[in-house]
């Protein structure tokens, strides 16, 4: 358990060809589009890189991030805790022109010199998202008065005042005046 931050920038490529291995925090605030979709998160975020080279002369960085956010239920609209754990390994290319030739396993990162670590464990988190964050079944709060609501409303639609109304209008002569 160490609480150092992760570095902000980093010579990925130069890492790699030294089998570099780092590991730290990155905070919430670090991560502009991470911050704006979550609701809270206490802890910083986890990372993992292990850069190295495949036998292909690729670089590679196995990039591993764990964090605990909270998200607004979907269902219920209160907060819920979700723990985001991703990992993936990335091949680190000049341009999108090799992006097709990569082998299974590799995701494609297209950077330069210098990459953005920050940015990189964001990224990670942001595809860990659930598009439609939800309380498991049966832990959301007050979600029995919600049911308990609709089903007032659908009963009473069964009669509707309007009806009547609707075949008076319908009786043919009432347009010549
Ligand atoms: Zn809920």
């Amino acid at each position: 358990m160490s609480n150092t931050a992760l570095p902000r920038e980093a010579e990925l490529r130069t890492w790699a060809s030294r089998g570099i291995e780092v590991e730290g925090d990155v905070l919430v605030t670090r991560m502009p589009r991470l911050h704006a979709v979550v609701a809270s998160a206490e802890e910083p975020a986890r990372a993992r890189l292990s850069c190295w080279k495949d036998e292909q002369h690729r670089y590679i960085v196995d990039v591993n991030v764990l964090m605990t956010v909270e998200l607004e239920c979907q269902r219920c609209l209160s907060d819920c805790e979700l723990e985001l754990s991703t990992h993936s390994s990335l091949c680190l290319l000049w341009n999108e022109d090799s992006i097709n030739d990569l082998p299974m396993g590799y995701d494609p990162c297209v950077v330069g010199d210098i990459s953005d670590l920050h940015a990189l464990v964001e990224e990670e988190l942001l595809l860990a998202l659930p598009a439609v964050p939800m309380h498991d079944v049966g832990s959301c709060e007050n979600v029995s008065r919600a049911f308990g609501d609709s089903t007032i409303d659908v009963t009473e639609e069964k009669e509707s005042p309007f009806a009547a109304l609707g075949t008076l209008l319908k009786k043919p002569g009432a347009e010549d005046d």
